[in-house]
């Protein structure tokens, strides 16, 4: 009997991450700012405690490293699944893009502040990993964007 494919993508994940080596960019990160690393769900570490201030967000991902401000115990607690779910995604991205993420994801940024004024909501990384459940809310493109779109659209 196989299993769903869903099943073994935690593992798939946290062996690409691995094998890319952006999981241990992810640990360095973790170690070179005093923050404590712990095992979470699926494949995904939790670094707790982070303290610097870029970036200001309370968690980012680094390769399968889900590094936070708070502890282990707040993120891995039921009430943030939509929240560990959002950052895990983004585990799924690092996974496929690899060390290709960091610059796709920061042309993403500036693309999605261009055309809307917020770094996540025209961002397509963040998109496909659930603007609500990261924390984001979608702002309506910039008038000239919308012009554009309604142009480009033919209407
Ligand atoms: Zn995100």
């Amino acid at each position: 009997m196989t299993r769903p494919p869903l099943r073994r993508w935690p593992l798939a994940r946290a062996v690409l991450t691995a094998a890319n080596g952006t999981t241990l960019a992810g640990m360095a990160v973790a170690v070179l700012t005093g923050a404590k690393l712990r095992r979470g769900r699926h494949g995904i570490l939790v670094a707790e405690g982070y303290r610097r201030k870029v970036p200001p967000a309370t968690c980012f991902t680094v390769g399968s490293v889900v590094i936070t401000r708070r502890s282990a115990e707040w993120l891995l607690h039921e009430q943030r699944a939509d929240l560990l779910a959002h950052e895990s995604r983004h585990a799924g991205q690092y996974a496929v893009l690899g060390p290709l993420f960091w610059p796709a994801y920061w042309a993403a940024c500036g693309y999605s502040w261009l055309v809307s004024g917020s770094f996540g909501s025209r961002n397509v990384f963040e998109r496909h990993a659930g603007l609500e459940k990261g924390g984001y809310c979608e702002v309506p493109l910039r008038p000239w964007a919308r012009r554009f779109r309604r142009n480009a659209d033919g209407n």
